[in-house]
């Protein structure tokens, strides 16, 4: 790309360092700027059209443009455009958005507490367990497992919960206290010649060993994604969820349900805890609670959490935690209105009907030449290209992704996955060109190497 001076993506490149980027890369090559979108499409500030086939970071369920967000934001912003929910105050969404998502919740959830980031949420879960722990005279309680390329955010403490290198690496990550157990990706991590059925039993195993080696005492939570997400879309094998489930009851383990991707349809269901038949104390939420109109994230938690607590909170005089924008009434009236679109559009419904279309075609690129496997379910799935001779992991997903882009697919390479995780609202014609592009464009990379 030819950066204009005065252009936005030179004043872009002056002047902001942008999250998740090669800083350097970003001063020579400059950045995509995005400004407008419209349904399932974003138009950049060329006018190029896009699908936005990772609907932004796995969020925008309603679609861009959709007015009825607007016109809420825009209502709330008139009436009420802030107040906190510090010391006993609050606001009328951040009440009907507790009560809604409480109610909505698949397993009996007592509490929703509000932050602003999928990462803040995890934070506070966190932070809740150590203060419970204290709260019930077990202060040794406190470590946390979480697993190899699962995703919880940035901050220190959801950095240290994320399973990646590039979240530790140079940043002195993790914390201590926090440890990883084995990743349930069965093509990569299986042994040579073990069944599914193995592979789970030995991942189970893995984390009651480190249970043990740490002591069961000494463990207060477990956190995972029903789906792996950033760690590349990782759908677990059947009967993994149960046989870690056993091991968490059996030593009385708390299980953060991180819904941040799954949660409001993604999977077929409304939560992915009802698609794999979990049962989590906590479940954090955020993405498509507001189709990220608004930032916004919330944690539900059952009574079994919340009493201790509150208790607690009671005998100090405070639960000390909380930030400024903590339930903000225009981000909750429009995550409600949000909500209320996905229920009366039925898109959890959309989903389901589109589910095996999406499924199967991203089945078939499997057999394309450069691939070697895919993996789904409900409108999330990734294509990960096969190892090829001359090329480093992770250096052919970024080629392939170069190219969906320039014929205007967005997806997301991670390492040599690319992921696709569409807006609900996407409809069967619209899948089809998302899928003849995805497939032309590993033609056009397949012509390439062949070179
Ligand atoms: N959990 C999961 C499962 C996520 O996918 C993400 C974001 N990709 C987060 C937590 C962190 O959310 P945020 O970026 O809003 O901090």
């Amino acid at each position: 790309m030819t950066v204009q001076p005065n252009s936005m993506e030179a004043r872009d490149k002056a002047y902001h360092m942008h999250s998740y980027t090669n800083a350097r890369a970003l001063e020579r090559d400059g950045a995509l700027v995005m400004e407008r979108g419209e349904g399932i499409y974003v138009y950049d500030n060329n006018g190029k059209k896009y699908i936005e086939g990772m609907s932004g970071l796995w969020s925008v369920a309603v679609g861009f443009g959709e007015n009825r967000l607007v016109e809420a934001a825009t209502r709330q912003m008139s009436k009420l455009p802030y107040y906190h929910t510090f010391t006993s105050r609050a606001n009328g969404p951040s009440i009907e958005l507790a009560e809604k998502l409480v109610q909505m919740a698949p397993v009996p959830m007592s509490k929703a507490f509000f932050t602003n980031s999928g990462s803040e949420a995890n934070d506070t879960a966190i932070k809740m367990i150590w203060y419970r722990s204290n709260a019930m005279g077990k202060p040794e309680k406190k470590k946390i497992i979480s697993r190899i390329k699962g995703y919880h955010g940035v901050t220190a403490v959801s950095a240290s919960l994320t399973g990646l290198p590039n979240n530790h690496r140079s940043f002195d990550l993790p914390l201590p206290g926090i440890f990883h157990t084995s990743c349930p990706h069965y093509r990569a991590f299986k042994l040579e010649g073990e069944s599914e059925a193995a592979f789970v039993e030995r991942c189970a195993k893995e984390l009651e060993d480190l249970i043990l080696r740490e002591g069961p005492e000494t463990v207060a939570a477990f956190i995972g994604e029903p789906v792996m997400g950033a760690g590349g879309v990782i759908v677990p094998p059947a009967g993994y969820w149960p046989a870690i489930q056993a091991i968490l009851k059996k030593y009385d383990i708390l299980f953060i349900a991180d819904e941040v991707i799954c949660g409001f349809g993604r999977t077929g269901n409304m939560f992915g805890t009802q698609t794999f038949d979990l049962q989590p104390d906590f479940m954090t939420l955020s993405k498509q609670i507001s189709s990220s109109y608004q930032p916004i994230s919330a944690l539900l938690i059952n009574e079994n959490v919340y009493a201790p607590i509150a208790d607690e909170s009671a005998k100090i005089g405070t639960f000390g935690h909380g930030v400024t924008a903590a339930g903000h009434p225009v981000a909750a009236a429009v995550a409600l209105e949000n909500i209320a679109i996905i229920e009366e559009r039925d898109l959890v419904g959309n989903v389901r009907a589109l589910a095996p279309k999406f499924q199967s075609r991203l089945k078939e690129l499997e057999g394309h030449p450069l691939a070697i496997e895919a993996r789904g379910i409900g409108l999330i799935g990734a294509l990960e290209l096969a190892p090829r001779e001359g090329f480093a992991t992770g250096q052919l997903g970024p080629k392939l992704f170069s190219i969906m882009v320039e014929k205007g697919l967005i997806s997301r390479a991670i390492g040599d996955s690319l992921a696709l995780c569409p807006p609900l609202i996407i409809n069967e014609s619209q899948l089809d060109v998302l899928f003849d592009t995805f497939e032309a464009s590993l033609d056009v990379l397949k012509k390439q190497l062949d070179a």
